[in-house]
């Protein structure tokens, strides 16, 4: 058996030794009140750390040096080129500190070693550069008038920094959450205070201070940690302009009303309970491994997790085969053995949340292909990879997101029930489609109410490409120009021309 027990780079095992403390104004900071919490390695169930549950005159201490920073106009004035080059420093600045970052990953979130140093570390470093090439192509419009004379008037719009942005992140991914909102708002020139989730606040106290080392001045970039109270005040904060939050939906609501204070812009990226769907003439072998990475990586605990799976009526027998062959080799286990294919889920808590889900599914009378336990013999928070089929529609497990390895099957006939089924959520965040027809596969990408769909794929992403949700999986979206925009107000200016 692969031994739990890891011993994290010397920098690392300095960090981990200390109570995590604030980002605030350029430099970290203790909480007023001295308050904290232990944080937990979800591959052993130990405690890694501790960390400073944050207080609501850290809150107001936060938002004002945020809120300074921003009406000063220290970082959204400075030239755009000046504003690209920190951004791109940034990004060489986590390539430099990928490994560190990797293994915090690892141990924090339960990443696996490989999937946070080849993946996501870079992939967060790739957001700033991204950005870093938005901001000198921020540009607005001539626009001609439509009810006054031509050489009487112009008029013109740009685009400004929508202020202070709070931007609260789930655990699921945490460095690569806080990069999709952090990169995006300094582009723009906001201000930002940063709330990673309680479970998760390492990596983004780092990426705080690698902001300040490429020269983010102090105060543009904060980090306030702590729990759901901390998130909640400042939502309802009246220096606040822009929340963006990603999260679930039950929180998304909240936020919503929380936001009504002073009406401050939201956007919102939440659940998802997202459909693969695969067509009698698909590569049965490559929809099948694509199924199974789809809900199984990360433990499904991945917002465009692929947790429903509808397979045309002539290859479902032959599909489900294939699929539970693949699912029994996966290896369940501690995110630090290089052998493990599915690492922990993020909490006892959150496991017990999944296991109660399954455990609906059986009453409900859906048969169990595979998993449906929990292994708790290493310490850490594992579950066996779940197949479910004979499901109804109706049933929770079917409706409601679980985040985590269990998956739903059933069969469809044709188009048009594809789409029935597909539609049949609250959720439209992502969906994937398996055919080798590619006509037929972009009817269902038209017909789908979903945000991201992928075509013989699941799951990429990119930050090029907008990625957002449908229905109740959200406002606005993540990446590309759209992210952006949702940094920016649009301020139109109209001048006589004529004396
Ligand atoms: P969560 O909603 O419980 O918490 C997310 C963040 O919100 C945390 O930082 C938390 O402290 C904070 N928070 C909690 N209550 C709050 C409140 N009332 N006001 C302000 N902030 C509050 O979500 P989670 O359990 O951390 O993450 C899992 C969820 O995130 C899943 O539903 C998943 O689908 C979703 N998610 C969505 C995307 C996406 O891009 N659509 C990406 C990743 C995760």
């Amino acid at each position: 058996m692969f031994k739990t027990q890891y011993k994290p780079s010397p920098l690392n095992a300095s960090r981990l030794a200390a109570v995590q403390p604030l980002f605030v104004d350029g430099s970290y900071a203790a909480g007023s009140a001295g308050e904290t919490y232990k944080i937990f390695n979800p591959s052993t169930g130990g405690v890694l750390t501790t960390a400073t549950n944050a207080n609501s005159q850290d809150v107001q201490i936060t938002v004002a040096a945020a809120r300074q920073s921003f009406d000063r106009g220290i970082w959204r004035n400075i030239s755009p080129m000046d504003r690209a080059r920190i951004l791109w420093r940034i990004a060489d600045l986590i390539d430099e500190n990928a490994g560190d970052l990797a293994e915090l990953e690892m141990l924090n979130a339960g990443k696996r070693l490989s999937d946070a140093r080849d993946g996501e570390i870079p992939f967060a470093a790739e957001c700033f550069r991204y950005y870093a090439g938005w901001c000198t192509k921020i540009e607005g419009n001539y626009v001609p008038l439509a009810g006054q004379p031509a050489n009487e008037f112009m008029a013109v719009t740009k685009f400004e920094p929508i202020g202070v942005c709070a931007l609260i992140v789930p655990w699921n991914g945490p460095l690569v959450q806080a990069a999709w909102k952090v990169a995006p708002a300094l582009a723009a020139g906001c201000s930002c205070v940063l709330k990673p989730a309680e479970e998760t606040p390492l990596t983004a106290l780092i990426l705080a201070e690698l902001a300040g080392e490429a020269g983010v001045p102090a105060g543009c970039l904060n980090v306030i940690t702590g729990r759901a109270d901390v998130g909640r005040q400042l939502v309802g904060h009246p220096e606040v302009d822009k929340v963006s939050f990603t999260g679930s939906t039950a929180t998304g609501k909240k936020i919503v009303g929380g936001a009504e204070t002073n009406l401050k812009k939201v956007s919102l990226e939440l659940g998802g309970k997202s459909p693969i769907v695969v067509f009698r003439d698909a590569d049965i072998e490559a929809a099948a491994a694509g199924a199974a990475g789809a809900i199984f990586s990360g433990a499904g605990q991945v917002c465009v997790a692929g947790s429903r799976l509808y397979v045309e009526e002539p290859v479902y027998d032959e599909f489900i085969q294939v699929l539970k062959q693949l699912t029994a080799q996966l290896k369940v286990g501690c995110a630090a053995d290089p052998n493990t294919d599915i690492g922990p889920l993020i909490s006892r808590r959150h496991l017990e949340r999944v296991d109660k889900y399954v455990q609906l599914g059986v009453q409900a009378g859906a048969v169990l292909e595979s998993g449906g336990s929990s292994d708790l013999t290493q310490g850490g928070y594992f579950y066996q990879p779940t197949i479910f089929s004979a499901i109804e529609q109706s049933m929770q497990i079917v409706q409601e997101e679980i985040f985590g390895p269990v998956l739903v099957a059933s069969r469809f006939e044709g188009m048009e029930e594809a789409l029935v089924l597909a539609n049949d959520s609250k959720y439209g965040l992502a969906a994937s489609v398996w055919s080798r027809n590619i006509s037929l596969a972009n009817q269902f990408a038209d017909g789908v109410r979903a945000g991201l769909v992928w075509i013989n794929s699941h799951g990429l992403p990119d930050m090029a490409v907008p990625f957002g949700g449908f229905k109740q999986s959200g406002w606005g979206r993540e990446n590309g120009f759209d992210a952006l925009r949702q940094y920016l107000e649009v301020k139109s200016v109209i001048t006589r021309t004529v004396e």
